[in-house]
């Protein structure tokens, strides 16, 4: 599946708001949104006129690049979420947390969900003990993901096995530092997905 390639700080930018894109950067004086906070381009600093449909595009775009899934992809987790019983825009946002490279992100074992969206597609990690490179692998409560052996010797890795030694993973994971183990314990429900988004105004975007 594709994915963006362009610069990400811009999106930042764009939504108003930090999206964590890029690990520890984010996290320093020289995030992008924090040196220029207002949206890039030649009319970034101009009054807008901001309508209902708007804003309804900006939460489905904050989304969209919070969880690096691009239109299409992004509208079959749309189709698939109404689908299933319950309030489809807490479905949809718990479809996006349960993709493999999110789990590896909220586990520690990823600075941000675009290293861990590489780190799986090198193939590091292992779901039920089996070989995993696809990044929007939905993972089921009861899985485990683990680091690849072979995969623990490489510096990057090791550090960050360090971090997420000392991270608290969400309240639906576990995670043990010994075994580089991390596992659904259960689906997350609403107020375990800190992401800063209204996920109705993308429903009522979708419903138009
Ligand atoms: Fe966004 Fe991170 Fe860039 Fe700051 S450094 S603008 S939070 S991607």
């Amino acid at each position: 599946m594709a994915r963006y390639t362009g610069p990400r700080c811009r999106l930042c930018r764009r939504e108003g708001v930090k999206l964590y894109l890029k690990g520890d950067r984010c996290y320093s004086p020289r995030c992008a949104l924090d040196r220029r906070p207002f949206a890039p381009g030649q009319h970034g600093r101009g009054r807008k006129k901001v309508t209902e449909y708007a804003l309804q595009i900006r939460e489905k775009q904050k989304v969209r690049r919070i969880y690096g899934v691009l239109e299409t992809q992004f509208r079959n987790y749309f189709a698939k979420a109404e689908r299933q019983p319950g309030i489809t825009g807490e479905n949809l946002l718990r479809l996006l947390e349960r993709r493999l490279d999110n789990v590896v992100y909220r586990l520690g074992l990823a600075a941000s969900r675009s290293e861990a969206r590489q780190l799986v597609r090198h193939g590091h990690f292992l779901v039920n003990g089996r070989k995993v490179d696809i990044p929007s692998f939905q993972v089921r409560t009861g899985d485990t993901i683990t680091l690849r052996q072979e995969s623990r010797s490489i510096p990057r890795i090791q550090e960050l096995m360090e971090r997420a030694a000392e991270k608290e993973p969400p309240a639906w994971l576990t995670y043990d530092p010994d075994q580089a183990t991390g596992r659904v314990v259960a689906l997350p429900s609403r107020d375990q997905i800190d992401v800063p988004v209204k996920e109705h105004l993308i429903v009522e975007l979708y419903s138009r």
